[in-house]
């Protein structure tokens, strides 16, 4: 299996969308969620170019492992409860926005600020927590800077992410997997139609035969 197979989809656009669609893809079956320990969350965090940080899963305590996923849990479910309202224009959870507030005020407080081009950058030492504080500040940075009215949920999937297309058009997470299926399925309805078609056609032409048929024995 490639790095690729073993994670979900990477079709957020954004990495705070692609950590949301993460719960997602889980829902059906826990076992499979990337939370579902330490090692799993870090390597995830490193596939998705978050540096895990050089206090892997092997250099955390049992504790240590806990707390790290409870704290990944309750930021994703905020994220993902915040997005969802966004795309579908509705009013976020209080609680989800103060949780995200918190989360973010938490890496904030623990960043080592550096100026990039002239702008300041959050960075973190390399813990096992850092990855958690990025997605905090990434989520907040993209909820509150926008573009939130590019962010949509696939109907197909109920994946979220950003539309990046000139003329915000894009409707699936991506087209070989919910666009192809819809595009299946449309085809395999409209088949059917057309087959449906034929049978009325054919059926009323025999009728008509046959009413021609009953006509001219008719006295
Ligand atoms: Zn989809």
């Amino acid at each position: 299996m490639t790095e690729a197979e073993r994670w979900p989809r990477s079709v957020g656009g954004h990495i705070a969308l692609d950590f949301v669609n993460t719960d997602i893809v889980a829902e059906a079956d826990r076992s499979t969620d990337v939370l579902r320990s330490a090692g799993e969350f870090l390597a995830w965090c490193a596939y998705a170019g978050l540096a895990a940080g050089e206090a892997g899963p092997n250099g955390l305590s049992h504790d240590q492992s806990r707390r790290l996923l409870a704290t990944a849990a309750v930021l994703r479910a905020a994220v993902r409860a915040v997005v969802e309202a966004v795309a579908e224009h509705r009013d976020a959870d209080r609680d989800a926005l103060s949780t995200l507030r918190s989360a973010t005020a938490d890496a904030v407080a623990r960043a080592v600020p550096v100026l990039v081009e002239g702008r300041i950058v959050w960075s973190w030492e390399p813990t096992a927590d850092a990855p958690v504080w990025k997605l905090a500040t990434a989520a907040t940075d993209l909820l509150r800077g926008g573009p939130t009215e590019r962010l949509k949920i696939c109907p197909g999937c109920g994946f979220v992410f950003l539309d990046a297309t000139k003329n915000g058009s894009r409707r699936w997470c991506s087209m070989e997997d919910c666009g192809t299926q819809e595009k299946m399925r449309r085809y395999v309805t409209k088949r059917a139609r057309q087959r449906t078609d034929t049978h009325a056609t054919s059926a009323s032409a025999s009728a008509s035969t046959s009413t021609r048929t009953s006509d001219s024995l008719e006295p």
